[in-house]
């Protein structure tokens, strides 16, 4: 049995425990407006306790089997299977996101992160080299006690994306979910005893950025960070971080172009650009929120990527139907209605949506908003150069590659981007050209857990991915003999 959701507790050398400091926060029902729930918000104390059970697990942690490692990161994936429906209902519940997508994306994906990371655990190995007079090879130790702090937009998927590595690699974790969507989270760590991890592996603090996160960022002896969240975030945890010279990876936001070309496939494109745009709410780091279409098919394209966008299902997040849900908080839906406010001064055109949505029933007071379309803008305003993080998407015209490529490269943003055409030189020399870290062509968010995953520019620092995480969850030495 999973425990109930209405208090949120930490989870501390295998021992849920209250805030040792009083403190809690409330957890609201973004569908509904209404409060469910209070979660521990915790301080220094709790993060003292969380970083004395983790180096006290350390050494038979890192000394243990990577088959033991690995067997207790499959368990834990078989115990999110087993509990698939609650984790769904959960996530959904907690995000505002649609059930269907936390039943097709975020729960299935935390489950395979788990065991992505299992088989990476045993597997992975230093490399060898030899030149004349020398023989070497490389040893990877774990850091000790690290620590991840993840964002609301995927709650489980991206905690699990980063702790899997950290675990696998023999590292003892003190993860920080969002105070905005801790459930997911919270459920995890009351299954950690059940997979077979020792207390003080795996613990969990919940609580405000400001105060558990900044005071993770700052801690003398957690000597690794990973990060996903927000461009202005990942500077305050970097700098924070510098003066230890910790390890830090950063995973921060996007303005992704979604780029069409005339000779694309039309339909698959329409459906492809419309997914980028308004997935999870427009509320991924990988989403397109900028469509550039060529001149010849702008308004052809527009017309189609219109029709898609009204025929999207709008409402209640927990409706099997449902395709569009909430936005994730009170706070989030006025930033986001405040960034269309200030598209329409600057001069944008909006085609359709552009205000909230009220949803009847049960979600009346819950926080909607419509999936917006804009035109009419240059490049260079706000609108087109800031993240906005919601179910918004701008279009633009391009006459040439030449211009395609000037546009997408316009924002200080270098996350991701997706290219639709039909001839595969086009799309190598985009490929080629483009500022951003992942480059899609001919499909969005088409992902290989295998494969390096970040960003450039102010997207981001480092990248994730099977041996990527490997490498940055562990330090490495270099061991050399003569020959
Ligand atoms: P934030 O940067 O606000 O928060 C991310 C995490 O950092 C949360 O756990 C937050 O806690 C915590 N945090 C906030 N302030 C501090 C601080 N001073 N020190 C330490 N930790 C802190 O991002 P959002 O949660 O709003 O997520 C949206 C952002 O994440 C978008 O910019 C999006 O692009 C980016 N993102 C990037 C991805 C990528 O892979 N590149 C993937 C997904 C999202 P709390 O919420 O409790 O305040």
């Amino acid at each position: 049995m999973l425990p109930k959701t209405e208090t949120v507790l930490n989870f501390i050398g295998g021992e849920m425990r209250e805030p040792q400091g009083g403190a809690w926060l409330e957890n609201t029902d973004p569908a509904t407006g209404k409060i469910y729930g209070r979660v521990a918000d915790s301080g220094a104390e709790d993060l003292q306790a969380a970083v004395d059970a983790a180096q006290a697990a350390f050494p038979a942690w890192r000394d243990a089997p990577a088959q033991q490692r690995a067997a207790c990161l499959r368990n834990l994936a078989d115990l999110i299977e087993k509990h698939f429906e609650d984790f769904i209902r959960a996530e959904s519940i907690d995000t505002g996101k649609p059930v269907a997508l936390a039943r097709a994306v975020d729960i299935p994906r935390s489950a395979a992160n788990l065991r992505a990371f299992a088989e990476a655990a045993v597997i992975f190995a230093g490399e060898e080299f030899e030149n004349e007079t020398s023989h070497s090879y490389t040893l990877r130790r774990p850091h000790g006690v690290v620590a991840t702090i993840s964002p609301w937009n995927l709650p489980l998927l991206l905690l699990t994306w980063k702790a899997a590595p950290a675990l696998a690699a023999g590292n003892c974790l003190i993860a920080k979910p969002s105070e905005v969507t801790p459930v997911t989270a919270f459920l995890l760590s009351s299954l950690i005893d059940a997979a077979g991890f020792p207390p003080g592996v795996f613990n969990l603090l919940h609580g405000r950025g400001a105060g558990i996160g900044a005071a993770i960022a700052a801690h003398p002896d957690i000597p690794a960070i990973s990060f996903t969240g927000g461009t202005e975030t990942g500077k305050a945890i970097y700098a924070a971080a510098a003066p230890h010279l910790k390890r830090i990876s950063l995973e921060l936001g996007g303005k992704n172009p979604t780029i069409v070309f005339a000779d694309a496939e039309f339909d698959a494109a329409v459906d492809g650009a419309v997914r980028a745009a308004f997935s999870n709410q427009g509320q991924i780091c990988l989403c397109g929120s900028r469509l550039l279409i060529e001149e010849g098919i702008y308004d052809q394209f527009k017309a189609a990527f219109l029709e898609k966008t009204d025929a999207i299902k709008t409402g209640d997040p927990l409706g099997a139907a449902t395709q569009h849900g909430a936005m994730v908080s009170e706070q989030h839906m006025h930033k986001v209605l405040s960034c269309i406010d200030l598209a329409k001064e600057e001069g944008g055109k909006i085609l359709c949506g552009g205000e909230s949505l009220q949803i009847g029933g049960r979600c009346k007071d819950g926080f909607f908003i419509a999936p917006t379309v804009i035109e009419g803008l240059p490049q260079n305003c706000r609108t087109n150069r800031e993240e906005i993080f919601g179910p918004v998407v701008t279009l633009q015209s391009f006459q040439n590659e030449a211009e395609a490529l000037a546009l997408a490269n316009a924002t200080e943003y270098g996350l991701a981007a997706s290219v639709w055409t039909q001839d595969d030189a086009t799309a190598e020399r985009m490929a080629a050209e483009i500022d951003s870290g992942i480059v899609w062509i001919n499909c969005w968010n088409l992902r290989d857990l295998n494969t390096p995953f970040g960003g450039m520019k102010k997207s981001g620092i480092g990248r994730e991915g099977k041996w990527r995480a490997m490498q940055f969850f562990t330090e490495e030495k270099t061991v050399t003999r003569p020959k």
